[in-house]
C-alpha cells in the first residue's frame, strides 16, 4: 500500500479539475490529482473553448449579454428548474475566468455565437498551431498542466480513483490504484470530483437518460467518463440530481464524414421520419438541441434529411446556413466527394433514382414519404408552409432525382448532472446540507441546463467545468481558512 499527503486531492485532470488544481495551487495548498487516463485534458481537449459573459473581449465590442441579461436569459429558457445561485455564481465568474486563463497564457479570438440566434459568448481558443477548431482547446489544457506542474501540484496519471474516504462525517481522502496495480491511500483535508460524467457508461445512459448507445443514440464517447466520481459520490452520502444528455443530433460518427457532405446534410431542406412525415420546421436545424429533442421524439429515435439533384446543385456553390465548428461554406465537387464516402461504406447515406428506391433503402415508408413530398412540394409553390411556418427562403421542392438522404439520431458531447452541489461547488448530502470536505465541479455535478442543453449560450459545458473547478478551489481556501491572496 503506498501513501500520500496533502492539502487537497482533485480526481481527475479534464478542463475542471486542472483549472481547480492550478486554483487551489495558486492559493498555496498542496495538491495532489489523479487521472485515469494516461494523459491529462479529458474531454476538453476535443472541444474549441468555453463560455465568458462581460469579458474585455465581448465589453469591447459591445457584444450581449451583459451578466443581468444573461442570468434572466438563462433562467428564463430553464424555467426555473434549476438551480438559480449556481447559474449565477458561474454567469458572474466567467468573464473574470476568460481573463484568469488569459493571466495563465492562453489566448482566445473573437467570441463567437454557434448559431445566429445566439449569443457570442463562445470564447474560441487560440490553438498552438492552426485557425480555432475541434480541438483547440487541448491549448488550454496543455497550458493548464504545465501551470499545475509549475506551481507544484502533483499529477498521477493512469491512477484512478476508486473510492472517497468519509470519517466522522467528514471527508478525508481518497483511495485509488496506481498505474502498476498498486493501492493507494491519500489523505487530505478536501477532495474536488471532476471525473467528467457518465458519458460513456452505456448502463447509466440507459438508466438516467433513456437510451440505447449504438442504437438510438451516438453520441461522441469519451474513454473513460463511466460516472466513476458520481456513483463515489453518492456512496458516500451526496444527494443526485437530474441526469441527461447534453444531446446534440447528427449522423453516427460524424467526424469519419467529408466536413462538406457533413455540413451539406444539415442545411434545412426536408426532414422527415420513419414515418415519411415531417416533424420539425427545419429552419431550426442549427440549434442541434432543438432538432435532437425533436428526433428523440420520432419512431426508433431515427430522422432523414432529404434534397434532390437541384438543391445538391445549389449547394455547389452555396451553403444556407454556416457552423462554427466547420466553417464550410459549399460542396463543390460533390460528385467525388459523395462517390468516395459512398465507397467507403460508412453507411448512414443515401443516393437513389426514384423515391420508391430511396424508400427501399432507408426504409422510411414510401406511401408517407410521396404524400409528404406532395403537401411540401405545394407549400414550396405557394411560398407559405401551412404545416410549420418554416422560412420561406427555405422552401425549396423536391422534385426530380437523384434524391439523396442523410439517416440522423439524437447525439451527445456527453452526459449531464448527478451530484447535487450549491454555488460554491460544495456537495450537497442527503440532510441537504454541505458534506464537510467535499466538492464537485463539471459535468459530475452540471445540473443547470433544465431538459435542453442552452446553445443560445454557446460555450456553457467546458465553461461550466472551468469556474466551478475555480469555484471550488476558493471554496476550500475558506474551508481550510488558507488564502494567500
Ligand atoms: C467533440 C467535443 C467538443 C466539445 N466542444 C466544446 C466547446 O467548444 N465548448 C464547450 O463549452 N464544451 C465543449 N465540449 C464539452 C466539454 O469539453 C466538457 O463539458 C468539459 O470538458 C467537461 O469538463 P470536465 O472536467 O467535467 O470533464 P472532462 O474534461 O471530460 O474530464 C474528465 C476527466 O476525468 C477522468 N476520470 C474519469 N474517471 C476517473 C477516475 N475514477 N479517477 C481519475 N480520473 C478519472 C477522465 O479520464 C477525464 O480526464 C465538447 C465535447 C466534445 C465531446
Amino acid at each position: 500500500m503506498i501513501q500520500y499527503n496533502s492539502d487537497v486531492i482533485i480526481i481527475a485532470a479534464g478542463a475542471s479539475g486542472l483549472s481547480a488544481a492550478v486554483a487551489v495551487a495558486q492559493k498555496g495548498l498542496s495538491v495532489i490529482v489523479f487521472e485515469k487516463n494516461a494523459i491529462t485534458g479529458g474531454t476538453a481537449n476535443r472541444g474549441m473553448g468555453p463560455l465568458g459573459i462581460e469579458s474585455r473581449h465581448t465589453r469591447s465590442r459591445l457584444f450581449k449579454p451583459t451578466k443581468d441579461e444573461a442570468f434572466k436569459a438563462f433562467m428564463d429558457y430553464t424555467h426555473w428548474r434549476v438551480d438559480a445561485k449556481l447559474v449565477r455564481a458561474f454567469l458572474n465568474k466567467s468573464g473574470d475566468t476568460i481573463h484568469w486563463l488569459e493571466s495563465l497564457g492562453v489566448e482566445f479570438v473573437e467570441p463567437a455565437t454557434y448559431f445566429t440566434e445566439s449569443y457570442p459568448t463562445w470564447h474560441l481558443v487560440k490553438p498552438e498551431n492552426g485557425p480555432p477548431g475541434p480541438g483547440g482547446a487541448a491549448t488550454m489544457m496543455k497550458i493548464l498542466t504545465q501551470k499545475a506542474l509549475d506551481l507544484g501540484v502533483q499529477i498521477l496519471l493512469e491512477s484512478p480513483v476508486k473510492s472517497i474516504i468519509k470519517e466522522h462525517e467528514e471527508i478525508c481522502g481518497v483511495k485509488a490504484i496506481d498505474k502498476e496495480g498498486n493501492e493507494i491511500t491519500a489523505n487530505a483535508k478536501a477532495v474536488i470530483i471532476a471525473t467528467g460524467g457518465f458519458g460513456d457508461s452505456v448502463s447509466m445512459v440507459r438508466e438516467y437518460a433513456g437510451f440505447e448507445m449504438g442504437k438510438d443514440i451516438f453520441p461522441f464517447r469519451i474513454e473513460g467518463l463511466a460516472g466513476d466520481g458520481i456513483r463515489m459520490a453518492w456512496d458516500v452520502g451526496a444527494k443526485s440530481t437530474e441526469m441527461s444528455m447534453e444531446l446534440i443530433f447528427g449522423m453516427p460518427d460524424p467526424l469519419s464524414i467529408p466536413p462538406q457532405l457533413h455540413e451539406a446534410c444539415r442545411q434545412p431542406h426536408l426532414m422527415v421520419n420513419l414515418l415519411g412525415e415531417r416533424f420539425i420546421d427545419e429552419s431550426v436545424l442549427p440549434n442541434v438541441t432543438f432538432t435532437a429533442n425533436a428526433i428523440t421524439l420520432q419512431k426508433d429515435k431515427t430522422a432523414f434529411l432529404i434534397f434532390d439533384e437541384a438543391i445538391l446543385r445549389l449547394m455547389e456553390s452555396d451553403f444556407d446556413t454556416r457552423n462554427r465548428v466547420f466553417p464550410f461554406t459549399n460542396i463543390a465537387n460533390s460528385e467525388h466527394i459523395i462517390k468516395a464516402y459512398l465507397d467507403s461504406k460508412k453507411g448512414n447515406f443515401f443516393v437513389a433514382e426514384s423515391l420508391e428506391d430511396l424508400a427501399n433503402q432507408t426504409g422510411i415508408d414510401l406511401a408517407g414519404l410521396t404524400q409528404t413530398i406532395e403537401n411540401y412540394n405545394q407549400s414550396c409553390e405557394k411560398g407559405y408552409d401551412e404545416l410549420f411556418n418554416k422560412s420561406q427562403k427555405f422552401l425549396r421542392p423536391i422534385s426530380k432525382g437523384k434524391f439523396y438522404a442523410a439517416r440522423h439520431f439524437p447525439s451527445a458531447y456527453g452526459s449531464a448532472g448527478g451530484i447535487k452541489i450549491n454555488e460554491k461547488a460544495e456537495v450537497i448530502g442527503q440532510d441537504w446540507k454541505p458534506i464537510k470536505g467535499l466538492y464537485a465541479s463539471g459535468t459530475d455535478a452540471c445540473s443547470i441546463y433544465g431538459d435542453s442543453y442552452p446553445f443560445i449560450f454557446p460555450g456553457t459545458s467546458m465553461g461550466f467545468a472551468i469556474n466551478t473547478g475555480r469555484i471550488a478551489a476558493e471554496s476550500i481556501s475558506q474551508y481550510l481558512n488558507f488564502d494567500l491572496d
